[in-house]
């Protein structure tokens, strides 16, 4: 087994049940990610269009991408024939623009909404406000036939304050419940709570993530 190998068997035997795993691939070469497909890996998310673009079609077609990083408006296009979930939804303007190259290309494709709750600026996202307005005015759920919107994402801040991070998590969660019992009453598919990296999945899992993204502890650190 390789280092790759060991890493996902060990985080796979640590998540509980009804927790799955992204195996976060950004910077890494298609022959890590083989590895990873090799131990069983199927979910596999990338930040860039371009890098996502390129891999994609290198790699065995039962692969789930989940596009997580910003997404430009104009690379939407692009990554639609590729992306399984796109995780970074962070505006309704955006959403409207998947629903559309959706459409253009005749499919349905799963979306996250991306809530912004961490300290730093650069994060992108939805603050709690403009999601529950936006949810309000029925624009997360009113003609989007091609989208299935299945629930949120949200990166906690980079800090060694754990109550910090749980705290981010929590509001995260709630907001997550609000909109659950608002807007997605009727939604079959509004189910996800995709948070947890590397540093902080451990806390992440136990304000009831259902998804952790993870990937240096998968594959090393990244190379830019
Ligand atoms: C890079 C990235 C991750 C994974 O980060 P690690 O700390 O390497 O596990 C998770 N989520 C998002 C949105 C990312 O951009």
């Amino acid at each position: 087994m390789t280092q790759i190998q060991k890493n996902i068997t060990e985080l796979k035997e640590q998540l509980p049940q009804g927790v799955r795993l992204v195996a976060v691939s950004k910077y890494h070469p298609v022959e890590e990610l083989m590895e990873a497909y090799d131990a069983g890996q199927r979910l596999f998310g990338e930040s860039r269009a371009q890098e996502l673009v390129a891999k994609a079609p290198e790699l065995p077609k039962d692969i789930c991408w989940h596009f997580i990083g910003h997404l430009q408006k104009n690379k939407v296009r692009a990554i639609m024939p590729y992306v399984a979930v796109i995780e970074s939804v962070d505006s309704v303007k955006l959403l409207r623009l998947i629903e559309k190259e959706a459409e253009r290309i005749d499919r349905t494709v799963d979306v996250l909404l991306q809530l912004h709750v961490a300290q730093e600026e650069t994060k992108s996202g939805f603050s709690v406000d403009e999601v529950l307005e936006a949810a309000e005015a029925g624009q997360l759920t009113e003609g989007l036939p091609h989208v299935n919107v299945c629930g949120v994402m949200a990166m906690a801040s980079l800090t060694d304050d754990m109550d910090q991070v749980a705290k981010e998590f929590d509001l995260v969660r709630r907001t997550y419940i609000t909109l659950k019992d608002g807007c997605f009453d009727e939604s079959e598919y509004f189910n996800e709570l995709s948070m947890g990296m590397s540093d902080d999945w451990r806390i992440a899992v136990d304000c009831g993530s259902t998804m952790v993204r993870i990937g240096s502890a998968i594959f090393g650190p990244r190379e830019y």
